[in-house]
């Protein structure tokens, strides 16, 4: 199994272009997959070009939520490959996305309507748990029992056939596992569930033997005015995985803060 980042906040190779944004391409048992496709066609293209990546042979696009910073990049993969399979939670159909900042609602919706690419879609339903050719699996959330990122609640939904905008409660957010001869990688997305609450989900499908943990933990840092976890809450997340997954890599990126990544590097 490899990865490479394809779209992130911040990349080290200083060729590619950086966005708030995640994409990730993985090879694994010969499928190729990118995991979410960053905020827009433009990087997306450009940074997969000088990565050597063609888009037109991609197998699968996995969108682990519906949110525009994950989604916003499929137009460059569906413009050149009509095979491609995209994989995404049923909720995603006709629901808007919106992040509140400073009292103004700004759309991040999925800029493409995925209703027409109806033969592509590979829809996941609620409470279901999908196995790909043997050794990926994609599942929603299953455990509440940890806290969940204190900044979603500037994140909204307005439901389909509805005009009421709510607090965003993340059912739309899927977690994909791959699992190969060397290796079991975890993609989180953004971690809207909580990464505590992800990983239980997974142990409760059985995935065992975590090698990779792979995405943003929506930690973010102060900012408008407001503060998100304390450092005493990052600790202790931190200190969980250190003692659950002390063989674990996990490679925190995306919307991640930075106060939040000390508190990662330090324990790992
Ligand atoms: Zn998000
Ligand atoms: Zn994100």
């Amino acid at each position: 199994m490899k990865y490479t980042f394809v779209i992130n906040n911040h990349l080290t190779d200083n060729r590619l272009k950086t966005e708030h944004g995640l994409c990730i391409y993985l090879e694994a048992n010969n499928v190729k997959i990118l995991l979410d496709t960053g905020s827009s066609p433009e990087t997306l293209s450009y940074n997969a070009q000088i990565l050597g990546i063609n888009l037109a042979s991609i197998d699968y696009v996995f969108l682990s939520h519906g949110h525009r910073d994950h989604t916003g990049g499929l137009e460059a993969v569906i413009n050149k490959n009509h095979s491609v399979k995209i994989i995404a939670s049923k909720r995603l159909k006709n629901t808007h996305f919106y992040s509140e900042r400073n009292n103004q609602l700004r759309d991040i919706s999925t800029p493409i309507d995925l209703n027409q690419l109806h033969n592509q879609m590979i829809w996941i339903e609620d409470g279901e748990e999908k196995t790909i050719n043997n050794f990926i699996k994609i599942f929603g959330n299953s455990s509440n029992i940890f806290p969940k990122p204190k900044a979603n609640k500037n994140l909204k939904t307005k439901l389909p056939d509805s005009t009421e905008i709510l607090v965003d409660s993340f059912e739309h957010e899927l977690i994909f596992s791959v699992t190969t001869d060397d290796a079991t990688l975890i993609f989180t997305g953004c971690c809207h569930n909580g990464i505590l609450n992800i990983l239980k989900s997974a142990n409760e499908k059985g995935i065992k033997n975590i090698t990779h943990i792979v995405g943003g933990f929506h930690l973010l840092d102060p900012r408008d005015g407001q503060t998100f976890e304390s450092d005493d809450e990052l600790l202790k997340i931190a200190t969980f995985l250190q003692k659950n997954y002390p063989q674990t890599k996990i490679e925190t990126c995306h919307c991640t803060g930075e106060n939040a990544m000390k508190f990662f590097q330090q324990k790992h």
